[in-house]
């Protein structure tokens, strides 16, 4: 039996950026440390980095983009996700998707651990790819989205970002340097 793709996790190389960086402090549990629900919009008016890349992440997987890749990612979707511009002076915007995939966790066993007692946040989820999930029709093709759960540990969890099929296409085809792609399977 051959497997269904219906989306992608789109990842690209690290740009040395720390996003959560002068963060204040109250958007943080005083328990374990974790950005706390509140914290979810927030971002820098001047973020720092080694490189600019087309697409990148900063160190704490925050998805990061040049305005030629807002355009591209706008004549597939241009309601689906939002670019927040995060620098005075260079063409740094963050990717944020407005819409949230469920994937199916259990299935790929991905592991939550030592969940705080405070903010109810898990301090280690790990185990994002390859991605399950139930309904083929929840990923447009042209689609940009994230995940329901921030992957990774500590300050560094951050949602993936999901493209549709053809999204992936269309990205694939500028060869932005560094950039690549991880399938999510229909069960
Ligand atoms: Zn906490």
């Amino acid at each position: 039996m051959s497997k269904v793709i219906v989306g992608y996790f789109i990842y690209g190389p690290d740009n040395g950026g720390i996003f959560l960086d002068g963060a204040p402090s109250d958007l943080f549990c005083p328990k374990c440390g974790l950005l706390l629900s509140s914290g979810e919009n927030y971002a820098p008016e001047n973020l720092h980095t080694g490189r600019i890349y087309p697409f990148s992440f900063t160190n704490d997987n925050r998805p990061i983009c040049s305005s030629e890749f807002v355009s591209t990612a706008l004549t597939s979707d241009p309601d689906g996700v939002s670019f927040v511009g995060v620098s005075k002076d260079k063409d740094l915007f963050l990717v944020s998707p407005r819409r949230k995939v469920t994937l199916d966790y259990a299935r790929r066993k991905t592991i939550f651990a030592n969940k705080c007692n405070l903010c109810g946040h898990y301090a280690e989820i790990a185990g994002a790819s390859p991605g399950f999930i139930k309904d083929a029709s929840t990923i447009d093709p042209n689609g940009f989205y994230r995940t329901d759960v921030s992957f990774g540990s500590g300050k560094a969890q951050a949602p993936a970002v999901i493209t549709g099929t053809r999204l992936k296409e269309i990205i694939d085809v500028k060869g932005f340097l560094g950039v690549y792609f991880k399938p999510i399977f229909l069960e």
